[in-house]
């Protein structure tokens, strides 16, 4: 008995009841004794601990059938506090949120641009601190720092193997350059992933429903979370959304696959696209640099949106394209809920949404066993670095589902 105590109590227990009580609080703890099959002292004790440690607290009081009413359970949103850094070539943001994923400070500045990464890591560090004091965060109430860029990453040695725009950082130890500038626990991850435990933490999803967050910024990723969990496959590069292939004979990519959907629907292949075209759009007075990518982008997703043909042709192409890609994501985990984030959506996103939906009404395999729910993030721009400070949060305060600081 007594071993079967040691593992209720453990730290997936404590990680399954924080998830309850910020997926379903204000909840008792007849309610989580019943939602985890734990005995109830191991629930009282768990909760006597979150207690404790001020992460949740003891609000009101429900009626119930007979005996007395029940003491409900709600996550202290104060009690601790996340950093995350959207690090990119043209912009770098920083957020901090609180437990509830609810943001409380914001910063952006110039990106990493041809900077060496011994230079930006020391631009990293001294903005975190400045952010810190800026935003009024008790040093002791900050869980630590995530930085999140496009992938591929080694999570565990919290390095950027082959950043597509930042190609002098290939294999530059990231976590361990700002962990010794800084002394505080730091986390390195991939930007959709990110995203998706951020767009599932903040929405209160339900850790029953199978979850996806299609994420376009320089490239196109997907975050999985499933069981409450982020899936992160052998080596934390899961959900490579971009590298499906959606034409066999079709141009090769950098990943060494063909015909991979990045090459034809992400922001740079649509301004290639465009520079095609450029005497319809001229106009838009697009600048066909790698600084403006991001910026030509947003035009012609602007233009898209206000009915400027030749735009709206390009983008819907790119919208239909990352639909095709998303039916196979769906197909092949039978998703319940799916978000678009990341830059890429911040203008056209309702186009993007559109396209998705009406294809997985159309061809979702399982669409007559179930819907699924599309919706755009209400922050896309931001949704990894808000990710990356509640991957911090995870990680602190439910270890076992969240990435372990190491
Ligand atoms: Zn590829």
């Amino acid at each position: 008995m007594a071993r079967r105590e040691s593992i209720q109590s453990g730290p997936g227990s404590q990680a399954l009841i924080v998830d309850l009580i910020r997926s379903a609080g204000p909840i008792s703890r007849t309610e989580l004794t019943q939602a985890t099959g734990l005995t109830q002292p191991s629930v009282s004790n768990i909760v006597r601990r979150l207690i404790e440690t001020g992460l949740v607290r003891e609000t009101g009081r429900a009626a119930s059938q007979g005996g007395k009413p029940r003491t409900l359970l709600e996550i202290n949103a104060s009690a601790k506090y996340g950093v995350g850094v959207q690090l990119g070539f043209e912009s770098i943001t920083l957020v901090a949120t609180d437990v509830r994923g609810g943001v409380v400070g914001r910063q952006l500045v110039n990106g990493a641009g041809s900077a060496t990464p011994d230079e930006v890591t020391a631009r990293l560090a001294s903005l975190y601190r400045d952010f810190v004091v800026a935003v009024g965060l008790p040093a002791a109430s900050v869980a630590g720092l995530a930085v999140v860029a496009p992938g591929p990453i080694s999570h565990a040695g919290g390095v950027l193997l082959a950043p597509p725009t930042l190609s002098q950082w290939d294999d530059f130890p990231l976590k361990q350059a700002l962990q010794s500038a800084l002394d505080v626990p730091v986390i390195v991850d991939n930007d959709a992933a990110a995203a998706a435990i951020g767009e599932f933490w903040s929405r209160q999803v339900s850790r029953t429903e199978s979850f996806a967050c299609v994420y376009m910024g320089t490239g196109i990723g997907a975050g999985i979370v499933l069981d409450g969990a982020l899936y992160r496959g052998s080596s934390s590069n899961a959900g490579e959304l971009g590298h499906i292939s959606i034409d066999a004979q079709g141009v090769p990519c950098h990943c060494g696959n063909r015909g991979c959907l990045e090459r034809y629907a992400a922001p740079e292949a649509v301004v290639l696209a465009a520079l095609e075209e450029r005497d319809a759009l001229v106009s838009l007075e697009l600048g066909f640099e790698p600084e403006s990518l991001g910026r030509d982008f947003d035009q012609l997703s602007r233009a898209a949106v206000s009915g400027h043909e030749t735009a709206l042709r390009l983008i819907q192409r790119s919208a239909d394209q990352i639909a095709s890609a998303t039916v196979t994501l769906a197909n092949l985990l039978d998703i319940d809920r799916i978000v678009l984030a990341g830059p890429g959506m911040a203008v056209a996103g309702s186009l993007y949404t559109r396209a998705i939906r009406g294809r997985l009404d159309r061809s979702f395999f399982a669409r007559r066993a179930h819907s699924i729910a599309v919706d755009l993030s209400a922050n896309p721009r931001d949704t990894a670095a808000i990710g990356a400070a509640s991957l911090v949060l995870q990680g602190t305060i439910a270890p076992g589902h969240g990435p372990a600081f190491g």
